[in-house]
């Protein structure tokens, strides 16, 4: 865009030039549209001698380009389709090919990716999810389920951890591991956020006293800016919430992400008197290093550790050395995931304070926990 339109136009016919010099007389080459191009060969031994030829491209695409006196280069994803296998007319071909691209898009700079039928149905399922999102709100078709988390010591409830539950009613019931990704590429997550930090605080608030938490799922790309301040706020002023009664559960893999963000977000909700607990811990590169730079309350021990802990030795070493760290930097411990009375025992001769799971209690609706 630097360049101006007569610049791209330029620098598009050179990228023409090069794929042109890349492929038989017999062979077809257009400009889609913007910046890309369709290439129509005519056939080849295999899929074999496919990938090279998409390969090929690649590398010569990928050599600077001279623009005047300047040094241009560009990044290029190659999406292949074969005839007949991945479509029986052009116009099919042509919407697979795209899907093959934009999965190469996904793959990184300068790859390419064959069309297959699972790409399609991935890609059909996710748009409907997407599409779903949109309403379900204004459909009333997400809910909230509570899983309380038990306090070892004395089996008192510490808390509650707020669930999403999304029935669809073109899709019927979707996970959040599902929905909760699609949600986050777009606005949508902000105001599902919204609406489950509001709902939770009158569903749980009437139930719960003043040392009673309630936990909930946060992404970091969502927190920070006036809306997540607003939103705060509103819980605070109008829904009579206290701060100390909020732990924001993110998982240690975003934070990993973007760690210089984390520890400055994660430093303002302490501020305002906010828990932070760090999610599905041990899945990351957990390290003590990073541990002492972020300010935090729990760590949240990754259910797939629990799930092993009597039969798998190395699960059994990893989860007393989370303990071990925990416990010398001060930070509360949670286990997720516990189902079986030997899994809660060996926890708790560990010094592992606080529980999660089925064996204590599914999520549940705010009804099943008032009886
Ligand atoms: P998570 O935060 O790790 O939540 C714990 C998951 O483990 C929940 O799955 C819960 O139902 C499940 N679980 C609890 N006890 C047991 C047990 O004993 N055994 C087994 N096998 N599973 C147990 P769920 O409800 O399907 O949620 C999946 C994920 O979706 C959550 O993982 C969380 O990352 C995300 N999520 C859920 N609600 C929200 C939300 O409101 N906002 C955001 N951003 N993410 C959410
Ligand atoms: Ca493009
Ligand atoms: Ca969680
Ligand atoms: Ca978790």
């Amino acid at each position: 865009d630097s360049f101006g339109h007569d610049a791209g136009d330029a620098l598009l016919k050179q990228v023409a030039d090069r794929i042109l010099g890349q492929v038989r007389d017999s062979d077809i080459v257009s400009r889609l549209g913007g910046d890309e191009f369709t290439l129509l060969i005519s056939p080849v031994e295999n899929d074999i001698a496919l990938a090279s030829i998409a390969e090929n491209l690649i590398d010569t695409l990928s050599r600077p380009f001279q623009l005047d006196d300047v040094e241009v280069s560009i990044g290029c994803s190659v999406g292949v389709v074969s005839y007949p296998r991945d479509g029986e007319n052009l116009d099919q071909l042509m919407r697979h090919a795209d899907a093959a691209m934009y999965h190469a898009k996904a793959l990184g700079r300068g790859c390419y990716a064959f069309f297959d039928v699972d790409l399609d149905q991935r890609n059909h399922r996710l748009m409907q999810i997407k599409h779903g999102l949109r309403h379900a709100l204004s459909r009333n078709e997400m809910s909230l389920v509570y899983q309380p988390e038990i306090h070892l010591e004395t089996r008192e409830i510490f808390g509650y951890e707020v669930l999403m539950r999304w029935h669809s009613e073109e899709l019927g019931p979707i996970s959040p591991s599902e929905f909760i990704p699609v949600a986050e590429e777009s606005d949508i997550i902000a105001d599902l956020t919204s609406w489950m930090m509001l709902q939770a605080c009158r569903d749980l608030l009437p139930l719960l006293n003043d040392k009673m938490q309630i936990g909930v799922n946060i992404s970091p790309r969502q927190f920070g800016g006036d809306r997540w301040l607003t939103l705060i706020r509103q819980c605070i002023d109008q829904e009579g919430l206290r701060p100390s009664q909020l732990c924001v559960e993110i998982t240690e893999g975003a934070l990993i992400r973007d760690m210089e963000q984390a520890v400055v977000q994660l430093s303002e909700l302490r501020k305002l008197g906010i828990r932070v607990a760090i999610d599905d811990f041990g899945t990351g590169y957990s390290s003590l290093s990073y541990l002492k730079r972020l300010p935090i309350d729990f760590l949240k021990i990754d259910r797939t550790f629990v799930a092993d802990i009597e039969t798998d030795q190395d699960d059994q070493a990893i989860i007393c050395a989370i303990i071990n760290m925990a416990q010398s930097l001060g930070i509360g411990l949670i286990a997720e995931g516990v189902e079986t009375q030997e899994q809660l025992k060996f926890l708790k001769s560990q010094g592992c304070d606080i529980a999660q799971g089925y064996f204590f209690a599914r999520p549940m609706s705010v009804d099943q926990i008032k009886c």
